[in-house]
């Protein structure tokens, strides 16, 4: 069972990645947007972990809704809404028990990922997060480590496809040859969920 610590753990190692990455993750924006991903996760994550500090949460459910809501209102841009929606759907799936499975994980972070494609509107090969987040989910049935591995071969996946959504999609087929960012950024959230599963 994974108790509040457990996903304690996993936004502490989220925001220390996308602290890592956010040069990284600006530059992949860069030649397909705006070149602010890195910059809006890091503002994001870093009053995420501000808002976990001042007013923990006392549940799984609570904490994933308090860094839902925290990325909306901090993160803007494309992003923040998504990313916002997928954590605070996953957060209310979750209720207000004390300790979750694996498998209610998995199954919150589908109800998660599905509110996603519903917001977005975007179909798998669009070229957005959701290449990184449906195989990454669909793989939490194996473990978090494959989960970790399957968002991000679906991140690399990304390259050749011609984006249909968000602004990468304003270039067409110039938006073929470079890896989506917000991908890359799935990808790197389940990364810090397998880390702090210790896997
Ligand atoms: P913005 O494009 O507003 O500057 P970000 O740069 O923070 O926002 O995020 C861009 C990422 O958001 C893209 O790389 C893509 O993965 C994701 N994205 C954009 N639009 C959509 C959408 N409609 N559905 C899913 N993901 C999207
Ligand atoms: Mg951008
Ligand atoms: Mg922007």
């Amino acid at each position: 069972m994974r108790d509040t610590q457990f996903f304690r753990r996993w936004m502490a190692a989220a925001a220390d990645v996308v602290r890592r990455e956010a040069a990284r993750l600006t530059e992949l924006d860069s030649p397909i947007g705006d070149a602010d991903h890195g910059s809006n996760l890091l503002r994001g994550f870093t009053a995420v972990e501000s808002a976990l500090a001042s007013e923990p949460p006392a549940t799984p459910g609570a904490l994933l809704q308090l860094t839902g809501r925290t990325l909306i209102s901090t993160v803007g841009g494309a992003s923040g809404p998504l990313y916002g929606t997928l954590f605070r759907r996953a957060g209310k799936e979750l209720g207000e028990a004390a300790e979750v499975s694996d498998e209610q994980l998995r199954a919150a972070l589908q109800v998660g990922v599905d509110a996603v494609a519903q917001l977005g509107g975007a179909a798998p090969g669009d070229k957005t997060m959701l290449d990184a987040l449906l195989p990454g989910v669909a793989a939490l049935a194996t473990s978090y480590r494959a989960a970790a591995d399957a968002a991000e071969q679906g991140a690399l996946a990304t390259v050749p496809m011609q984006a249909r959504k968000g602004r990468a999609s304003y270039l067409g087929e110039r938006s073929i040859g470079h890896q989506d960012p917000g991908a890359t950024s799935s990808a790197l959230l389940l990364g810090a969920l397998a880390d702090a599963a210790g896997e």
